[in-house]
């Protein structure tokens, strides 16, 4: 068995709680993955020929250290120069490179609860402090946060876990307000409205954050990239692993990038079954949050405690996520998959409910 912690921690990370991936089954045989918002559509095959080809002798040789390829590739497809590229082994790579670049020990780094729970074990790995803001009725952004001087805050939209949206407005008063970096976390960009890049053209301290783990379909690939003016990305390739991306990361996001045609359809399935998912929920007494995301957060109707439903799906091989932490405990959040998935879940959680 791990050990759970060492006596040779640091004593910044005593008692630390760490970030808790969903579970992944060893051997995926038989079992409905819902539970990490992934893709239930494979990747783009021109992305696999793309990885196949490179796997080649040149793996000999260290990557490009700027993974400039896909930095060009993302500048291609977002109309934006290639300094205002960064490339990182998954988006959260970028989000610890933010910690990093833009806060030192004992800052505060501002961000609202609920949301993604990376943040807060981060300032315990980065020793800052975290200065948590409760979202507010509706899961509106308070005014405290907007007003937050933190040097560096986070903002993801559409937000998980709950898939809620904030408009345009909403997050350039945010931006405008704050002296620090503002990094919008746009993980699920694709299955929303509309990307606010436009921000980081406007405000210097706007930076936007995206990845290939769910619209391309590449979460075991680990790709992700940001979007800032190059004052703000030249601060991340300052504190960047040498080589963080590999070629083979680099030859796969090249040829997802320009493969648009693929992510729009995997778009399209996963926003069509999330609104039928949405209303057979519905339909059933669950209690639905409108979502913008890839997944959807619900809690079962009143007498059916969300962790007994959690461990009956489980007994069928479903996995999906609940939650136990306030004020989101007793609510699950279920990732789209295929329709045929999304069926096979409607009928158990009916036989649950019955
Ligand atoms: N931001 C949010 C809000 C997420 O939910 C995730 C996925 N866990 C990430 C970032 C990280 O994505 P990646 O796979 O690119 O590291």
């Amino acid at each position: 068995m791990r050990a759970v912690s060492s006596i040779h921690l640091k004593p910044g990370l005593r008692g630390y709680q760490p970030y808790v991936p969903g579970e992944q089954p060893a051997d995926l045989e038989g079992w409905i993955k819902l539970n990490t918002n992934e893709s239930p559509v494979p990747p783009s095959p021109r992305v696999l020929a793309a990885i196949r080809e490179a796997a080649a002798d040149t793996l000999r040789l260290y990557p490009s250290p700027t993974a400039q390829p896909a930095r060009e590739a993302v500048g291609r497809a977002l109309e934006v120069g290639t300094d205002w590229v960064a490339c990182g082994n998954g988006s959260d790579e970028l989000i610890a490179m933010c910690f990093r670049a833009f806060a030192g020990p004992g800052d505060d780094v501002a961000f609202c609860e609920p949301t993604y729970p990376l943040f807060q074990p981060l300032c315990s790995i980065h020793e800052t402090h975290p200065s948590v803001h409760p979202l507010g009725e509706g899961w509106a952004l308070p005014v405290e946060f907007r007003r937050d001087p933190a040097p560096l805050k986070f903002l993801v939209n559409p937000n998980s876990p709950i898939g809620n949206w904030y408009d345009a407005a909403e997050v350039e008063e945010v931006v405008a307000a704050s002296p620090g970096v503002v990094v919008i976390d746009e993980a699920y960009v694709d299955f929303a409205p509309e990307s606010r890049l436009d921000l980081v053209r406007r405000h210097p301290n706007a930076m936007v954050l995206r990845t290939l783990s769910k619209s391309s379909a590449l979460a075991g690939l680990r790709f992700g990239f940001a979007i800032a003016n190059p004052d703000l990305i030249s601060a991340l390739e300052l504190v960047k692993d040498s080589y963080n991306v590999s070629r083979l990361q680099i030859a796969a996001a090249v040829a997802a990038m320009e493969d648009a045609e693929h992510r729009a359809r995997i778009v399209q399935e996963v926003v069509r079954e999330r609104d039928w998912l949405s209303a057979q929920l519905s339909g059933i007494g669950f209690e639905v949050e409108p979502s913008h995301a890839n997944f959807v957060f619900c809690r079962p109707p009143p007498g059916h405690p969300a962790a007994d439903v959690f461990a009956a799906l489980r007994d069928h091989r479903i996995l999906v996520r609940h939650y136990q932490r306030e004020p989101i405990a007793g609510w699950l959040r279920i990732t789209v998959g295929t329709h045929a998935e999304m069926e096979a879940l409607m009928e158990v959680l009916g036989e649950v409910l019955a």
